[in-house]
Order: structure tokens, then C-alpha cells, then sequence
């Protein structure tokens, strides 16, 4: 179901593994050898599918939109960011990473109800075992941020919410505790700075690891990416209603394509989507540009 075409030789890099839009390597030579090379490609996925066709630049904008956002961030959470001086072949969409023992779980927040956590809510009224008022509906603001941890699934399967508690059992009630308590922290900041640029930060996903230096001191610290388009949920201000189905700040365009008749796609018969038309790419190339330049407020 699955394309995810081979990752490029990179000299002085072994290819690790990679995922539905990012080629992860560790570097064999240099200052950094040993360490992480997270490569961003231009190839993009919607309902599950990785498209054939890919969106100019959609790596760089990722790469150095993450880039900023850790920056905004490095007075709330060490990070694992180590350089952005990359091999000339990724120049602009790759960072050199600090590799980190990594928490098998996924650190979501969220300050708005919608997605998996919308569903939970309309089956049991709670979202990972916290209760929620009654009668939230699709795009709710939620009284206050809640983390709603989730389980990696193996490539191609979903995400599974999980309670806190069972975090806790997982990897210990203090680290639990400190994954959550920085979640939110970082989800409170980035919202905050996303609304200053007329955008809403409905929810985000966030990675973190652990750094064991030979002193023995643990250090929890920021991975992956951060607070992308594709880690995360923006709205526009403008178009946000609770109630409706709140188009998605990126992938809206792609999605709604798809279901047209023009893309005359059967999604039921599990068919891949067909290849994207350049009006299409043209356009999702463009909200990714918005997202990065409204958020950061320099031009791409
Ligand atoms: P997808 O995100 O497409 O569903 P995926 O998560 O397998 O699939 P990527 O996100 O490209 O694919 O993979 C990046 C991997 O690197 C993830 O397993 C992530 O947990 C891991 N990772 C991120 N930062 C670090 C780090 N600093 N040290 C070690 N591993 C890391
Ligand atoms: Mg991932």
C-alpha cells in the first residue's frame, strides 16, 4: 500500500530506514559521524497513500520551518538539533541530528477536538481516559490542553491513543510526567505564536529521547520534527467553525481533489490515487509556502 520509492546514496551516510516522507541515515564520516541525518523529501501523503507525484521544495520548506520552530523553543526544552551544515546532495532539507534513545510514544496535545480525538469523544466522552465537558462537537476549543499520548504504529497502520497511565507503566511515572508536562509547554508557546499569525494550532504530534551522557545524567530531549504541517493540525483563524469539518491548513487541497469526480478515484476498491495534476501540486506547494512564511514571518 505503501510506495516509498529507495532513499539516494548519500557518501558519507548509511541509510537507516525511511518513512512515509523523511530518509533517515546515520553519518560513517566527519564530526558527526555517528550521529543522525534526517533527510526531508517532497513527497507527500494524504488518506494514507504516499503519492508518486511530489511538491517542489516541500522538503526545504519542512526542513527549515522545524528548524525555526526549534529555535523558538530551545529556552523550554533541550533539542536534538546539532547542525544544519548538510551534504551538498540534501543541502536545505536535512538536519544533523543528536541520536537519542527515543520514547516509544507519540506526545500529542491538543487544544482543539477533532481527528481520532473527536471520535473517542463521540464513543466514550473522554479522549485518552480525560473526561470532557458534553456537547463539543468538530473543531471545539477544548477549556485546556490536554495530552493525549499515542502509541507508533508500524508503517502504514494508525496511531493507537493511549491513557497517561498506561505511558506511566510504560517508561515510568517521572519521565511520564515530564513528557507530558513539556508537551503541553511547547504546544501553550507554539500555539500561541502560530495565533499571532492569524493560524490556529488545533494539535500537535511531538517525539522525544533520551541523552545518557558518561556522567551518567539523563537528559529528556526535543526530536523528530516539530510543529510542521505534517506533524501537526493548523486551521486559519478565518475559516475555523466549530461544527463543520475544518478544512486542513495543507493537505485540504489534495484531499478535496481526490474525492472529486475529476480524480474519478474509487477509494473504496483500495485503488492508488491517481497521479496529482500540476494545478494541484501547484497549489499545495503554495499553502506549505504560506504556512512556513506566515509563521516565521520571512518570505521562502
Ligand atoms: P511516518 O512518520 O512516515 O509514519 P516513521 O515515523 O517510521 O513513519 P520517520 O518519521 O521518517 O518515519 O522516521 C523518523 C524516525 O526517527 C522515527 O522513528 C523517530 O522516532 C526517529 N527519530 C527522530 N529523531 C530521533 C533522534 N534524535 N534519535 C533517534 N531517533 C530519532
Ligand atoms: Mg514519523
Amino acid at each position: 500500500m505503501l510506495n516509498i520509492p529507495e532513499a539516494p546514496a548519500i557518501d558519507g551516510a548509511r541509510h537507516l530506514h525511511s518513512g512515509k516522507v523523511r530518509d533517515l541515515y546515520e553519518l560513517t564520516e566527519g564530526p558527526y559521524a555517528g550521529e543522525l541525518l534526517m533527510v526531508a523529501s517532497d513527497r507527500i501523503s494524504a488518506f494514507d497513500h504516499v503519492f508518486d507525484t511530489t511538491i517542489p521544495d516541500k522538503g526545504e520548506i519542512l526542513t527549515r520551518l522545524s528548524l525555526w520552530w526549534f529555535e523558538q523553543l530551545d529556552d523550554l526544552v533541550p533539542t536534538h538539533v546539532l547542525s544544519a551544515e548538510v551534504p551538498d546532495a540534501v543541502r536545505g532539507r536535512a538536519v544533523i541530528a543528536q541520536r537519542l534513545r527515543m520514547f516509544p510514544v507519540e506526545c500529542v496535545a491538543r487544544g482543539y477536538l477533532t481527528g481520532s480525538g473527536l471520535r473517542e469523544y463521540d464513543a466514550t466522552g473522554e479522549v485518552c481516559g480525560i473526561a470532557l465537558p458534553e456537547g463539543l462537537v468538530d473543531g471545539s476549543r477544548l477549556p485546556s490542553a490536554i495530552f493525549t499520548p499515542a502509541t507508533k504504529a508500524e508503517l502504514g497502520d494508525h496511531d493507537e491513543n493511549v491513557s497517561y497511565e498506561h505511558v506511566a507503566r510504560r517508561i515510568g511515572e517521572t519521565d511520564a510526567a515530564e513528557l507530558r508536562r513539556l508537551t503541553l509547554e511547547v504546544y501553550e508557546r507554539a500555539d500561541e505564536i502560530a495565533r499571532g499569525a492569524g493560524l490556529i494550532l488545533a494539535d500537535t504530534k511531538l517525539e522525544f529521547g533520551l541523552r545518557a551522557d558518561d556522567l551518567g545524567t539523563r537528559t529528556i530531549v526535543l526530536a523528530d520534527e516539530v510543529l510542521t504541517p505534517d506533524s501537526s493540525r493548523y486551521w486559519d483563524m478565518a475559516a475555523w467553525t466549530p461544527g463543520t469539518a475544518i478544512p486542513s491548513f495543507d493537505k485540504d487541497v489534495i484531499r478535496r481533489w481526490l474525492l472529486s469526480p475529476e480524480a474519478g478515484w474509487d477509494r473504496e476498491a483500495g485503488d492508488p490515487p491517481p497521479a496529482l495534476p500540476a494545478e494541484i501540486v501547484a497549489r499545495t506547494r503554495e499553502k506549505y509556502v504560506e504556512a512556513f512564511e506566515r509563521l516565521t514571518g520571512t518570505a521562502f
